[in-house]
């Protein structure tokens, strides 16, 4: 537990793909409210959902409103620390370099993500509507941290590019 950087785990287990679709069943539901299609959840080791969170960048006026940094900002406001740093953020897509932050400064210590960056900039290409990051990826940023992070992804790729590819296609009629 005293090891620094990050982990990665490969393996999708039961209890951690159910979690994962709901990540992505909220990144669905986002969009349907007029946001970017993200979505993310925290769970707690047991399976248990503890909060799930949307991207709200375009209902709250706010582009740092990404799912996993208001999914942070609403753990650390309302759990007890030890809850979050037992917990999982599952995300219907990597987090960003801001969002990885965010869950390392939130102290949440393991995620598991289903879309890579790099699937999502393979849909939204170069885009001011999304400016998808090039390559970061979160592990450079969690590897750059003081604590040991599990990450594990990409999982069920095809389930959450269609989300983004229904996302972009009812978007820009033009562009399908
Ligand atoms: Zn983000």
């Amino acid at each position: 537990m005293n090891a620094m950087g990050v982990t990665d785990s490969g393996h999708l287990s039961a209890l951690d793909g159910r979690l994962l679709r709901r990540a992505i069943q909220l990144s669905a539901s986002a969009a349907a409210k007029g946001n970017m299609a993200f979505g993310a959840l925290l769970g707690d080791p047991e399976g248990n959902i503890l909060l799930e969170a949307e991207n709200t960048t375009f209902t709250e006026r706010n582009p740092l409103n990404h799912a996993e940094t208001n999914l942070v900002n609403m753990a650390v406001a309302s759990l007890d620390p030890e809850l979050i740093a037992a917990a999982t953020l599952y995300t219907s897509c990597e987090p960003c370099a801001m969002c990885s932050g965010a869950m390392y400064w939130g102290g949440i210590n393991r995620t598991v993500y289903a879309m890579s960056e790099h699937d999502l900039l393979d849909i939204t290409g170069v885009s001011d509507h999304c400016p998808t990051m090039r390559g970061v990826g979160c592990r450079a940023i969690l590897n750059s941290g003081q604590r040991h992070i599990e990450v594990s992804g990409p999982h069920l790729v095809e389930e959450a590019c269609a989300v983004q590819l229904d996302y972009f296609a009812a978007r820009s009629p033009e562009s399908s």
